[in-house]
């Protein structure tokens, strides 16, 4: 994975707009610069483009979007930029974060009026950490595979050529750092040389690379990756080589709670909706209302590093929308119980801590008092039988570093200037998040992955025909 520098080099042919990485963020790149008119390759080294983005649930946050505001919820990307900026700490770059925020709900009214993404309101995200509305959008099943496939069908129909299997290993550029092309390998052993007039960077970032993780995320060194492999960090390391600024490598969406031995994602509703977690002890240990990314730290330091999530049968019901968690009721990953004695039993953790941990939260709730961590339970959600419980693994899902883009996508060098011809976004760019794990809000991922992948394709595809006018004429 490097930038060979040669200014005569051949391709054999060369688009408009290349794009690296089938994921949300080159879909939507590819769609954006189809309808501006461009020609459009996208590079995608699995069979079929999948990404980090099928591993998801495909909701992505926007304020004041058309199917929001018929839902009736009052929201702007001021309020919403607010609860990012809040959530970060003041870490995130408010001017960055402001203006995606702001492009975000264009991007939903785009994909759903005239790409016919079917999108509609996830009611119950409003209850996700960081969010004070509701305004997570998702296909019907609530699943990312759903979302890349409406994706990938929306940028064919616009035009956008799709190459499976190709697996970029290396960026061409001239003298001046401008990218001229890439090198593909093939499957057979082959290789093949496209060129480009403009590129996308849509890699994802690099929670798929260890070392990557345990050189700037130590605090999550030897953690699971719950990610997609081909998270390995190409653009980042492409864009370092050709000059650009890099920032927030630090910031990542980690988890507390995904189902051990499953694999799957037991959705945070399951905490935020008035459950919690316990050790092995039968203890908490945190205060899990700050949301599921720092949580996996605190989840990791407990004894043998699990934990179990504790609801009850609203909360089951309020999840049951989610795709992935009737697998897991499917999947038998969650203990019933009628009792909370009978629960503690059941999953073998100390009876006597269980319940006095179950008595302190009822007498917290009662008096609004927060607890000793910092967490205040609410009197409308205590739990109430019959109990679930699930034992639940941390993970890191995805890395919220990277390139420095400015408000078109395009990469920025370390002299402050956007490098020539190349744009990112998704992982592959800086996030909303600012530093460390505390900063990231359910959707960060996926709205910088379609709005940024949205304002990359515009951008790329209109410099492409303005510089191929210029040399027509
Ligand atoms: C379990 C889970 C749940 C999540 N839930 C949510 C959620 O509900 N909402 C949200 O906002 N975010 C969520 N996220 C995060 C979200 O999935 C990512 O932020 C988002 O998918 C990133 O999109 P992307 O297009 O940048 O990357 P990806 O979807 O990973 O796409 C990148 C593509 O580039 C390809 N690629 C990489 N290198 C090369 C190369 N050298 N040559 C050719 N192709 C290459 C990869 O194969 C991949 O297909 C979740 C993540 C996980 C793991």
């Amino acid at each position: 994975m490097s930038v060979i520098t040669d200014s005569a080099a051949q391709f054999e042919f060369v688009v408009d707009v290349l794009i690296i990485g089938g994921g949300a963020c080159g879909l939507t790149a590819a769609l954006a610069a189809s309808d501006g008119g461009a020609q459009v390759l996208v590079l995608e080294r699995d069979k079929v483009p999948l990404g980090t983005t099928a591993m998801s649930t495909g909701l992505i946050p926007a304020a004041a979007t058309r199917i929001q505001r018929e839902a009736g919820i009052e929201d702007d990307a001021e309020l919403f930029a607010n609860d990012l900026l809040r959530k970060s700490k003041g870490t995130a770059d408010a001017d960055y974060v402001r203006s995606v925020c702001t492009e975000a709900t264009e991007t939903i009214d785009w994909l759903s009026e005239k790409h016919s993404v079917p999108f509609s309101l996830f009611e119950a995200g409003g209850a996700l950490p960081g969010h004070s509305r509701s305004r997570l959008h998702g296909t019907p099943s609530r699943t990312g595979e759903e979302l890349i496939a409406s994706l990938l069908s929306a940028a064919e129909n616009a035009g956008a050529d799709v190459m499976t299997s190709a697996l970029v290993s290396d960026l061409i550029a001239d003298g001046s750092g401008r990218v001229t092309g890439v090198v593909i390998d093939r499957p057979d052993g082959s290789q093949e040389r496209v060129g480009c007039c403009t590129l996308v960077l849509a890699t994802c970032g690099f929670a798929g690379n260890a070392q990557m993780v345990a050189d700037n995320i130590p605090e999550l060194a030897g953690i699971m990756a719950h990610t997609h492999p081909g998270a390995t960090g190409d653009a980042l390391r492409w864009g370092v080589a050709l000059g650009a600024e890099s920032a927030d490598l630090g910031s990542y969406q980690g988890h507390g709670n995904v189902a051990a031995g499953h694999g799957l994602l037991l959705s945070w509703l399951s905490v935020s909706e008035g459950g919690f977690q316990v050790s092995a002890h039968g203890e908490r240990f945190s205060d899990e209302s700050r949301g599921y990314s720092e949580q996996a730290v605190d989840v990791g330091a407990q004894p043998d590093g699990f934990a179990w999530t504790i609801y009850d049968a609203r909360i089951d019901e309020i999840m049951s929308e989610i795709s992935e968690y009737r697998e897991l009721r499917n999947a038998r990953a969650m203990v019933q119980a009628d009792t909370i004695e009978e629960l503690a039993v059941a999953i073998r953790v100390p009876i006597e801590a269980l319940t006095q941990t179950m008595a302190d939260i009822e007498k917290l709730a009662q008096s609004g008092e927060a607890d000793g961590f910092g967490r205040i339970f609410h009197a409308d959600k205590v739990l109430k039988a019959p109990f679930f419980a699930a034992k639940v693994n941390p993970a890191l899902f995805h890395t919220q570093g990277g390139l420095v883009v400015d408000q078109n996508a395009r990469v920025i060098g370390l002299d402050d200037d956007p490098l020539p011809n190349l744009f990112a976004g998704g992982g592959a760019a800086r996030g909303l998040s600012g530093a460390g794990a505390s900063g990231y809000v359910a959707g960060n991922g996926l709205m910088s992955a379609t709005t940024l992948g949205k304002l990359a394709g515009r951008a790329a595809a209109s410099q492409a025909l303005a510089e191929n006018s210029e040399s027509a004429s």
